[in-house]
């Protein structure tokens, strides 16, 4: 890391909890790389219009927005861009000119690990859950031209965000039988400690899929293994979270982000923290 100065560059990732954040390891690691005299930390934070006024006063270059605090902090920024008003959430503020803008990348940062195993235009996807993560994904991949179909525990909420997306809407109940290309997980669903849940059947599985779970703790979710069983291509939650920081990277500082060191580091720690148990 570069020696910090009087004129080192402040970044964070706010959020309760923050601890076990992989954002300090990749941004730092990123930092680094282009030898920018900038730290990156995580902030535990409660009061989000506290933290922002202190964002403001401590000339803060930069923040990354988490659990429970995506929503909220909008009312407290100057400009959100189009992808964030649209979705809702803010999970990155830039500075720019003294004002603070807020932009998501969590959607971009799926199609990115999406783009990289297949083709999202006319692909037909279900998304199961209709919460943050769902939005943010669903946005995105209808930008790039996909035909969407949500799947939702709750009916209210499932039709508004299939209403918003112009996509089809099935109840998770009446669901019998999968017939996608692409289906992704924003559930959380097969997260530790409730590890041994699946969202759908295994014996839906076929496999010209593709199958895709926004969660990475662990990163072979149970829905990932029957997947990979079945013979269908999988892609993990933690490269959909390595693209969205190398997005938020680039956004801050205009540079190319290192992305292959930043997966390899993130999925190095991810591994040796979940064999530790951690
Ligand atoms: P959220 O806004 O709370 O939404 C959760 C969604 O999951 C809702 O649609 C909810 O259905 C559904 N759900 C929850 N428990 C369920 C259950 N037992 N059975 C069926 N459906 C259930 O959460 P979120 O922010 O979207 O996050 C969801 C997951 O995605 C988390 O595990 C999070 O860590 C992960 N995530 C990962 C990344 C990444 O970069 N990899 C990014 C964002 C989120 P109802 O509407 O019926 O309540």
């Amino acid at each position: 890391m570069t020696t910090i100065d009087g004129k080192t560059k402040v970044y964070a990732v706010i959020g309760n909890p923050v601890a076990h954040s992989f954002s300090p390891l990749i941004q730092n690691l990123a930092f680094a790389h282009h030898q920018l005299n900038a730290v990156y930390v995580a902030l535990p934070v409660t009061a989000i219009g506290d933290a922002i006024t202190g964002m403001r006063a401590l000339d803060l270059q930069g923040l990354s927005v988490t659990i429970p605090h995506k929503e909220q902090v909008m009312a407290h920024l100057d400009a959100c861009d189009q992808d964030a008003e649209r979705i809702g959430a803010v999970n990155t503020i830039v500075r720019r000119d003294n004002r603070l803008i807020g932009y998501n990348t969590d959607g971009r940062g799926a199609l990115r690990a999406l783009e990289a195993k297949t083709q999202i235009k006319d692909a037909a996807v279900t998304i199961m859950g209709a919460g943050g993560g769902a939005r943010a994904v669903g946005y995105a991949l209808r930008a790039a031209g996909a035909r969407l179909t949500i799947v939702n525990r709750s009916i209210e909420r499932g039709r508004r965000l299939a209403g918003e997306l112009k996509a089809m809407f099935i109840p998770l109940k009446q669901l019998n039988g999968l017939d996608c290309q692409i289906l992704i997980n924003t559930t959380p669903v097969g997260m530790t400690p409730n590890a041994d849940n699946i969202i759908v059947s295994p014996a839906w599985l076929h496999d010209n899929m593709v199958v895709m779970d926004l969660v990475y703790n662990p990163l072979q979710t149970r829905l990932l293994t029957a997947a990979a069983a079945a013979g269908c291509q999988t892609v993990d939650g933690l490269g959909m979270l390595v693209y969205q920081g190398a997005i938020q990277f680039e956004l801050w500082t205009g540079k190319r982000a290192p992305l292959d060191q930043m997966m390899q580091t993130a999925y190095q720690i991810l591994q040796s923290r979940q064999q530790a148990g951690g």
